[in-house]
């Protein structure tokens, strides 16, 4: 495996890499892998011939007094866990390789990016479509691998892509868990030993949502009310919304009739934790 912090240098590999034929598939993360990500990384391996990971913290993502400064940053770590899963390369540049001096230009997708992620955090998306537009002009790659556990992420780059033709395929990917449902993720690892056994509400929601659904329920306020309610009996979680969407726009729904999603944002202690559980008549 080849680490890479320089844009030109990974530009070369990729023009090395093209010229013998080779797909191209991309992982783009913040790094502090789990199995959430090494997951991606797997899938981009059975299905491309070169498989780059990014590892970049991006700055322009995080709002003012969240946690980009104590995000965990470990790419030692990370370029060893990427290796074992057989990616290939690593792309892990400074910030101002990312965001050269006088950097203005910003990419936002005001629709999907509208509610949930980002009423909670406005900035979020633009910072999240403009990193993911700069390493796509980068990597090029044909087929990009991103989690469903960040289901609003997902719409918004698909709709992105779309927007300026740009020649790759978002494949989402199924959210890993933990054993007892929480959804993987960096921040867990802020969670005290009684904030990670009340961050279980999240998945418990879920899944009372989903099981609602399967018995017959197809009212959404029904559908919420059941969420709400899980997501009170747990003391330590304070939630931003709890409730079930369509599953594409992510707009508000009254009924279930296409593929939908319920999504849920919960602040267990001072950590803020989004998961989703896509379900549909089909
Ligand atoms: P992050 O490093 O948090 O920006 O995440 C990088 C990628 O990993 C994104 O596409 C996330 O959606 C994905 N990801 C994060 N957690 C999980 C998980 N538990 N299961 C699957 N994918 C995940």
């Amino acid at each position: 495996m080849r680490m890479f912090d320089s844009v030109a240098s990974m530009r070369t590999a990729i023009r090395a890499a093209r010229q013998e034929g080779h797909t191209i598939g991309f992982v783009p993360t913040m790094g502090a892998l789990h199995d959430g990500h090494l997951s991606l990384a797997r899938r981009a391996r059975t299905e491309c011939d070169f498989v780059v990971m990014s590892v970049f913290v991006n700055p322009t993502q995080f709002g003012p007094g969240e946690d980009f400064a104590r995000y965990p940053r470990q790419l030692n770590r990370d370029s060893a866990m990427a290796q074992k899963v057989g990616v290939h390369a690593v792309f892990a540049p400074p910030p101002d390789a990312m965001y050269p001096a006088g950097a203005q230009t910003v990419v936002s997708v005001p629709g999907v990016s509208a509610r949930w992620e980002g009423a909670a955090r406005p900035t979020h998306f633009a910072g999240v479509a403009t990193v993911c537009a700069k390493l796509f002009s980068i990597v090029e790659p044909d087929r990009v691998y991103m989690g469903l556990k960040d289901l609003q992420q997902v719409r918004v780059l698909q709709r992105m892509a779309t927007d300026l033709i740009l020649p790759l395929k978002i494949i989402p990917c199924e959210t890993v868990r933990e054993p007892d449902g929480l959804a993987m993720s960096s921040r867990n690892a802020y969670l005290s030993e009684v904030e990670r056994t009340g961050a279980r509400v999240l998945y418990q929601a879920l899944a009372a949502c989903e099981h609602e659904f399967r018995a017959g329920e197809r009212s959404v306020s029904a559908l919420e009310a059941v969420l709400q309610r899980v997501l009170a009996g747990e003391p330590l979680a304070r939630p931003d919304y709890a409730t079930v969407v369509d599953a594409v726009t992510l707009e508000p729904i009254d009924t279930v009739e296409a593929q939908a999603a319920a999504i849920v944002a919960v602040r267990v202690g001072a950590t803020r934790l989004i998961d989703n559980l896509l379900f549909g008549p089909n």
